[in-house]
């Protein structure tokens, strides 16, 4: 039975569908799962992320974890973490350039958090040579210090939105009509959770919760304030955010979220607000500018050197990539990047403290 007839049948025996479980089950169904069935990135899939754009951005990175870690003493060992890492490409690019740095590589033991086994193959090719462990959430990682990565990985956890009517709210659904797969909405009842959004909300406004986000922040920042170490948040988003973000994306085109379970990507944009105030055991930076922040760690010199080897097509799709990732008309101002660092310590290079 396809995905859409598993989720009609749920309906039709259950009622609505709350819009995290139609995400976590379009996601992440153990066999018809959107990242359980497929590599879904680069030009041949759905999407493309920044490290599939270039390997500017996977490098800078990692010197920048490198950097924070020299900073605060070069701890060993260390956890080098990604969560939900794709293809496995940008962990490779920070390995590579972070041979240069002494004493690094060495020291840290790389983990990475994934859900769809899919994934975690493509990840093994990817990094064959290195000593890779595996873990399904982020509470089974080591205690010790953690310098972590997670690159459009909050974007693809669940949220539910909630329709504002007077001070009570109707949770938007997904139900059945004659064409199949349907929103709708559940009938107005008080949230309490959401009462501090009464304030800045008006009648009619969309609001929007990822309940998955803060037990993975909040962990996050205990080992941060416990063991020492940083995390960097990279993704689409703002601070305090309102209305409908959920998107579907599939051929680089977007399509109705409803249209195809289990083969488009499902999307929502991140709220910074929301993931600084679970990290509160630590300090967090603000939001910063992918485009900035990639910038100031020398985008710009990195990609001279590289592109002093290339010619013709190769060198006009890096001086493209350059432009993806960091001018304010592509991904440089819609993709914010926030540090969690400790309290009292200093932020990674390149971010606003
Ligand atoms: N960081 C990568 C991939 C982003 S796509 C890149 O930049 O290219 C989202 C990734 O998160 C995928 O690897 C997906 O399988 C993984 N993922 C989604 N939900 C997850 C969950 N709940 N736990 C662990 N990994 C998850």
């Amino acid at each position: 039975m396809s995905l859409r007839d598993q989720i009609i049948a749920r309906i039709r025996a259950q009622g609505p569908m709350r819009i995290d479980e139609y995400m976590a089950t379009c996601l992440l169904h153990p066999t018809l799962g959107y990242y359980t069935t497929r590599d879904p990135f680069g030009t041949s899939g759905d999407f493309v992320t920044a490290p599939e754009i270039s390997q500017m951005f996977g490098e800078l990175l990692g010197l920048c974890l490198a950097q924070t870690w020299l900073d605060q003493g070069a701890p060993k060992p260390f956890t080098l973490a990604e969560l939900g890492p794709g293809r496995g490409t940008l962990m490779a690019d920070a390995l590579r350039a972070c041979r240069q740095v002494p004493g690094f590589i060495e020291a840290a033991q790389v983990t990475l958090i994934e859900a769809s086994p899919t994934l975690r193959e493509v990840q093994q090719k990817t990094l064959k040579s290195v000593d890779v462990s595996w873990i399904d959430t982020i509470q089974e990682l080591a205690e010790q210090p953690l310098f972590l990565i997670a690159n459009e990985f909050f974007d693809a956890l669940p949220i539910r939105q909630f329709l504002r009517d007077g001070t009570q709210w109707r949770e938007r659904q997904v139900g059945l009509d004659a064409g199949g797969l349907s929103f709708g909405l559940a009938p107005a009842q008080p949230q309490p959770a959401l009462a501090y959004r009464l304030a800045d909300t008006q009648d009619g406004d969309l609001v929007e919760t990822c309940a998955a986000a803060a037990p993975i922040v909040e962990e996050m920042a205990a080992r941060i304030t416990a063991q020492g170490g940083t995390a960097l948040i990279i993704d689409y988003g703002g601070w305090h955010l309102i209305g409908d973000t959920l998107q579907a994306l599939r051929a680089h085109k977007k399509v109705s979220p409803l249209e195809t379970p289990g083969d488009a990507d499902l999307t929502a944009h991140v709220d910074f607000q929301a993931l600084a105030e679970a990290a509160n055991a630590c300090t967090h930076t603000q939001p910063t500018a992918q485009g900035t922040f990639l910038e100031r760690l020398g985008i710009t010199q990195r990609a001279q050197v590289l592109a002093s080897n290339l010619t013709g097509a190769a060198l006009e799709s890096h001086v493209a990539a350059h432009r993806r990732l960091t001018h304010s008309a592509e991904m440089g101002n819609l993709f914010q990047v926030m540090a969690l660092y400790p309290q009292g310590g200093a932020p990674p290079p390149g971010v606003d403290p």
